[in-house]
């Protein structure tokens, strides 16, 4: 047969010419192959069937998101590559990639560092090893003879497999590679004890051209991941074009709607969209995969210097065997239980998760609706004040009554897009119960973070009724203070402006919203929408340290989630407090009924089996 004679007249391959330390030396020298981790993978890697829901040769274009994670390990300047993901996204499969390249295309010791030792002997034994066997280009190059459970041996290099929780398999020869797997699942090391991370960046110190590559779904702020991709010097999240209007943007979990109302996961699972963030239109399932085509990478920080790190986020929102139903059905079904609430952040949206001082709920403020409907100010109402949160392209307002002992609810609320609007809204007259329209927003209390300028000029022109606010950045011991503005040569200059300490807010809300329906109590009209609840309770409270001091703050459960109407609310809330919203005096007729003092003793000349009291 002509091919065998041609084959035969071929000259021998060279690794049987020269002895086996010369023909290693001639692989360690040749130089790379001008491709890329995600080509290489294009090319040569097969995924098994044993491991893969998608058996067969790999395909970057089914992922596009990875390709640029994984063509990082390319660039000569980045030594660390941190990838903070949520399940489904094939991260770990890229990651994979990037170590088949290694062993491939520019080889060099590699170590990887898995959660335990009997994690490394399961993943050498079910995925490493396989995976070696099925790259028609590492299978010769893999000597299985010389390998053992915890290192393999190629004809160039070797992988050294080891548990974090074994730190002397941790600390011997030197490697170039080191890759982390499920780096948040490492176990916890005490003060004298060794950090296992150190001790494996330890041993690249002689590579010049080392590469580190750290992937997990997240644990806590204070995890290995959140911190690797937090201190990276450039921060990568993916934005995907909407199909409609085009705006490119994050998938986040607040873009995620459903039905208002509906609260059976499976009728969820089969009727949520996804929101644009710009047009509003709703995006569905069939637009997700070549919105990922589109998408791109893009910094969320401006880097300074060299970027020698460089870090990736992405939650499963973007996974493509993953529906915009299957994470609002998921986030319906888990909801209620702190843990798997717990899991849903770590592993569905890759955000970190925070131990929690306090919290408020939606249904909680669902609840406290009242029978009176939206914009009528109730009977026992003294005063009317009003909060706006300015953003780019709208502002949020709410109007609030308030009355005796702290009795408050929302009358209204909601978005208006000019100023024009918004003065119409705080000079509108609201109807009491007898529909009588006399009732006026007494005061407004406008956020000027934004658009700083307007917002002075709006509340120097309706002075009268608006002050502008600012939020605190350091806790303060007062709720507010009483400061002016600093424009010299503007109009406004010396105009008063308030800071406020939110938190006290948020506080104040917080306890007020476990009260029920009555006097102090937080309320909001019958006609009440989720969307106003969501936002008001977007919040929690989280222990975090700032300096060496431990402190309690708020911030959102979700980043990104929509807190709008709750620095709305804060706002109304300190607007009361300027107008004195304590002191105001039980004003109904009746003589105050004193408060039942559950706790008192029954006056000791009553004894409890006496019934006089009942003639
Ligand atoms: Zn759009």
């Amino acid at each position: 047969m002509p091919s065998t004679t041609r084959s035969r007249s071929l000259p021998k391959p060279i690794k049987n010419k020269w002895p086996p330390f010369i023909s290693i030396a001639f692989a360690t020298f040749r130089p790379p192959d001008r491709i890329t981790v995600s080509e290489w993978a294009d090319k040569y890697r097969i995924l098994d069937e044993k491991s893969s829901g998608a058996p067969g040769p790999w395909k970057t274009s089914r992922v596009p998101y990875l390709r640029q994670i994984m063509d990082a390990f390319n660039d000569p300047e980045i030594e660390d590559i941190v990838f903070c993901k949520g399940s489904q996204l094939g991260g770990t499969e890229a990651e994979y990639n990037m170590l088949c390249y290694a062993v491939d295309q520019d080889p060099g010791p590699v170590l990887i560092v898995y959660p335990t030792e009997k994690l490394a002997e399961a993943a050498s034994e079910n995925r490493i090893e396989p995976m070696m066997l099925l790259s028609p280009a590492i299978k010769d190059k893999y000597d299985k003879r010389a390998s053992e459970k915890l290192e393999l041996q190629f004809s160039n290099s070797y992988i050294a497999l080891s548990g974090a929780n074994s730190p002397s398999s941790l600390a011997s020869r030197p490697v170039r590679y080191v890759f982390f797997d499920e780096i948040d699942k490492f176990p916890r090391w005490a003060g004298n004890e060794a950090n296992p991370i150190a001790l494996a960046e330890e041993r690249q110190k002689t590579f010049y051209n080392k590469k580190t590559v750290k992937v997990s779904t997240p644990t806590t702020k204070q995890g290995n991941i959140w911190r690797a991709y937090e201190s990276a010097t450039v921060r990568m999240r993916y934005h995907v074009p909407c199909p409609y209007c085009g705006h490119e943007q994050e998938l986040t979990f607040a873009g995620v709607k459903w039905p208002k109302g509906m609260d059976d996961p499976q009728m969820i699972r089969y009727a949520a969209w996804y929101e644009c963030g710009k047009c509003g239109q709703n995006i569905d399932d069939r637009h997700k995969m070549e919105m990922l085509r589109r998408g791109q990478w893009k910094a969320e920080n401006t880097p300074r210097g060299r970027i020698r790190s460089i870090g990736f986020h992405l939650n499963s929102i973007y996974s493509p065997w993953l529906t915009f139903g299957d994470v609002a059905a998921k986030f319906i079904s888990v909801k209620d239980v702190q843990e798997d609430l717990m899991n849903f952040i770590n592993s569905w949206l890759a955000e970190p998760w925070e131990e929690k001082a306090a919290t408020m709920d939606r249904d909680s403020v669902m609840e406290k609706q009242t029978e009176s409907p939206e914009g009528l100010v109730p009977e026992w109402a003294q005063m009317l004040t009003a909060g706006v949160d300015v953003q780019e392209n709208r502002m949020y307002w709410v109007v609030r009554a308030w009355g005796a002992r702290m009795t408050s609810q929302n009358i209204a609320h909601g978005v208006v897009e000019t100023w024009g609007a918004l003065e119409q809204i705080m000079n509108r007259r609201w109807p009491d119960p007898q529909g009588e329209l006399r009732w006026q927003v007494n005061f407004c209390a406008v956020d000027s973070g934004y658009d700083t300028e307007t917002v002075y000029e709006f509340c120097l022109m309706n002075q009268e009724w608006a002050a502008p606010v600012k939020g605190a950045s350091n806790p303060m011991m007062q709720r507010y203070r009483k400061s002016s503005i600093d424009n010299p040569g503007s109009k406004t200059h010396g105009q008063a402006l308030y800071i406020v300490d939110t938190d006290q807010y948020k506080n104040m809300i917080a306890g007020r919203l476990c009260r029920p329906i009555g006097i102090g109590g937080y309320m909001v009209h019958s006609d009440c929408d989720l969307d106003y609840a969501s936002q008001l309770t977007a919040e929690h409270k989280i222990r975090t340290r700032k300096g060496n001091r431990e402190i309690d703050t708020w911030v959102k459960k979700i980043s990104n989630a929509q807190n709008h109407y709750l620095d709305a609310e804060v706002y109304a809330a300190l607007a009361a407090d300027l107008l004195h919203v304590r002191y105001l005096e039980d004003l109904s007729e009746a003589p105050p009924v004193p408060e039942p003092t559950p706790m008192a003793p029954a006056p000791n000349w009553i004894r409890a089996d006496e019934n006089f009291l009942r003639r």
